[in-house]
């Protein structure tokens, strides 16, 4: 289905009020030949393209003056062997139902990934994850489109050159790809992950917790900490953990000698802006309809329904602002800006507004 001038304030999870040129619902892989007409006459008339799940990492800062692609493809298969069980979900699968289901059929290993927001296609993105888990522990294939020709493709989880909120479909694929499949592999031999954040209350043998106990205390959790979007529009953790030189980290932490900090494995220190920003003495702070949000710093909310994009990108500005006055930190933002051309960030919209 195709629709002109078409609102998408319902299928972004800050409820921006941004509209598309044109917004076509991919629901059925029989509707390659149509999508693939619809993409060449948009770069015909030079306008871009841009792949949406469920808007629950995107930032509207314009109208988009193209062709949004809304991937609504439906279907989950599951095989198993005597030690894995294999899935292969598509792409518009909303990703906390998929977590859900599997652990109530006994298919354990998402459980720590619960409540994130969106669909499974988006998910590889940004290589989702919470509580010390990754989609990447899982991932062994992604099948997509390749926008510029039509053509189907697999990727392996090496191709796919996940990384902390990273992967290939934000650096070299780019722009490139509609994401058709996500295919899982999760051992039956069950692991629990309990060792990070506030899990860390749980025992981790198996004997003594369940993949439905973790499951349930990160819903607990998570609708503790974070507001629905249902409700207060938002889209997560606004800003990535930045990570920092161990010596800048050092450096901070004789100031502040209670500031989280997390050694990597390459000898630099991830910190936890959530907390730098709360540091900055933010939390509530309000710029038109954006607020920090009260109870999570690292969340930046849409106050009355009301906001506009440029009251959020100015308060992150702000944030950002401060941050780096106070800590000599520059925060990135994990959400991604779209623009009316396509994908921007913060430093060249700020101008604008
Ligand atoms: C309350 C809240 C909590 C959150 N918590 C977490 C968390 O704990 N961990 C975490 O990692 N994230 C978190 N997020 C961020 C968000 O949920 C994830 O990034 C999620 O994967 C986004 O899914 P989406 O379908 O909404 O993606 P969208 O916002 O629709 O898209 C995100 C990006 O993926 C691209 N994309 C989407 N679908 C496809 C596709 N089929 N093919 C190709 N590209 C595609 C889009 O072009 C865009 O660049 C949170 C968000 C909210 C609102």
């Amino acid at each position: 289905m195709i629709e002109k001038n078409s609102s998408l304030k319902a299928f972004n999870s800050f409820s921006i009020d941004a509209e598309a040129h044109l917004l076509f619902h991919f629901t059925d892989l029989s509707q390659h030949a149509e999508l693939l007409a619809l993409i060449k006459k948009t770069k015909e008339e030079s306008r871009p393209i841009l792949v949406l799940g469920g808007g629950s990492n995107t930032l509207f800062c314009d109208d988009f003056d193209g062709l949004v692609i809304k991937v609504e493809l439906m279907g989950i298969k599951h095989t198993e062997t005597s030690e894995y069980h294999l899935l292969e979900v598509a792409a518009g699968e909303d990703w906390h139902q998929l977590v859900e289901q599997t652990v109530e059929q006994g298919i354990n290993g998402l459980e720590n990934l619960a409540l994130i927001p969106g669909v499974v296609g988006a998910a590889p993105v940004q290589n989702i994850g919470a509580y010390g888990v990754e989609l990447k522990d899982f991932c062994v294939q992604v099948d997509y489109i390749d926008l510029i020709d039509g053509s189907a493709h697999s990727l392996t989880n090496e191709q796919c050159k996940f990384a902390y909120r990273d992967s290939i479909f934000k650096g070299e694929l780019k722009d490139r790809v509609l994401i058709t499949s996500v295919s899982l592999k999760l051992p039956k031999q069950w692991q629990a992950h309990c060792q990070y954040g506030l899990l860390q209350g749980l025992n981790e043998t198996e004997e003594s917790v369940s993949a439905l106990q973790i499951f349930d205390s990160v819903c607990r959790i998570r609708t503790e900490k974070l507001p629905d979007p249902k409700v207060l529009g938002n889209a997560g953790s606004f800003f990535k953990n930045p990570i920092v030189s161990e010596y800048l980290s050092e450096q901070l932490l004789s100031h502040h000698s209670d500031m989280p900090h997390y050694p990597q494995q390459d000898g630099n220190v991830k910190l936890a802006a959530g907390w730098l920003i709360d540091q900055c003495g933010l939390k509530g702070h309000k710029i038109g309809g954006a607020a920090v949000h009260l109870q999570q710093a690292l969340v930046l909310i849409n106050e009355d329904g009301r906001a506009t994009a440029d009251d959020v990108i100015q308060l992150a500005w702000f944030v950002r602002e401060q941050v780096l006055q106070k800590f000599a930190v520059l925060l990135e933002h994990e959400v991604r800006f779209i623009d009316a051309q396509g994908e921007t960030d913060l430093l060249q919209v700020i101008d604008n507004v």
